[in-house]
């Protein structure tokens, strides 16, 4: 029996994938992988790679194709990725979509599952305003809470806004969502892969949604 688990977590900016890939990913004992968080650690470092990503992201348009393609054939290398992984942010184009399937087949790692996080746009504007990030735990501190706190609520570590979450680049990172990833959702439906999940509601339930919806797709004899 293959044991090996990979997933893509779609959906637009906002929708909550980072909350909920980070436990699918634990569950199913399989790294994280988010070129988001990759290109921002990227940044933080001031690698070749972050300086020239920075820009890209400070204004909400996608890094080019080149590299990110190359920054996942790297990254999908590694030890840990041997069993399976999940993938957070990536592939965002039909171009990195069609790479990434010639890097899976040059392993023999087929995608078991593509979740779509779906949300509406009002509730990812009001999201994203709205968040806050902890510098010491990373969690997002108002994350499904209703309230905006000063500290984080989890460590009490000092929180701080994206730079891309300001309300003019939000605006933009939608248009290129709409433009430039929305398609892929047609284009996993046409592979059969495609797991639309309902994004609104708390973090918890969520989560219930979406384990669920996995159990039935990848174990349909389970349930
Ligand atoms: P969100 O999903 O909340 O928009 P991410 O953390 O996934 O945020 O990505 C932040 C930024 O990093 C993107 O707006 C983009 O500039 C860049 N980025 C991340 N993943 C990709 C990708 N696969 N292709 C191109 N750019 C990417
Ligand atoms: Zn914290």
């Amino acid at each position: 029996m293959d044991n090996r688990f990979v997933a893509i977590m779609l959906g637009p900016p906002g929708a909550g994938k980072g909350t909920q890939a980070v436990r699918v990913a634990e569950h199913y004992q399989v790294p994280h992988i988010s070129t988001g968080d990759i290109l921002r650690d990227n940044v933080a470092r001031e690698t070749e790679l972050g300086l020239k990503a920075h820009s890209f992201m400070e204004g909400g348009d996608l890094v080019p194709d080149e590299l990110i393609i190359e920054l996942i054939a790297d990254r999908i290398g590694h030890d840990d990725a041997e069993n399976g992984f999940l993938l957070d942010g990536f592939p965002r184009t039909l171009a990195q979509a069609v790479s990434l399937e010639d890097l899976l087949r040059e392993r023999e790692m087929p995608i078991d599952v593509v979740a779509l996080l779906d949300v509406e746009d009002e509730e990812i504007v009001r999201r994203i305003s709205s968040r806050f990030l902890c510098r010491e735990c990373k969690r997002d501190a108002n994350a499904g809470q209703g309230t905006i706190s000063d500290v984080c609520p989890h460590c009490g570590g000092e929180l701080y806004q994206r730079e891309d979450d300001k309300a003019e680049t939000v605006q933009n990172r939608l248009e290129v969502y709409r433009r430039q990833t929305a398609p892929l959702v047609e284009y996993y439906e046409g592979k059969n892969l495609l797991l639309k999940v309902d994004g609104f509601g708390r973090v918890d339930e969520i989560s219930n949604r979406l384990f669920k919806s996995l159990e039935r797709e990848l174990d349909p004899e389970a349930g």
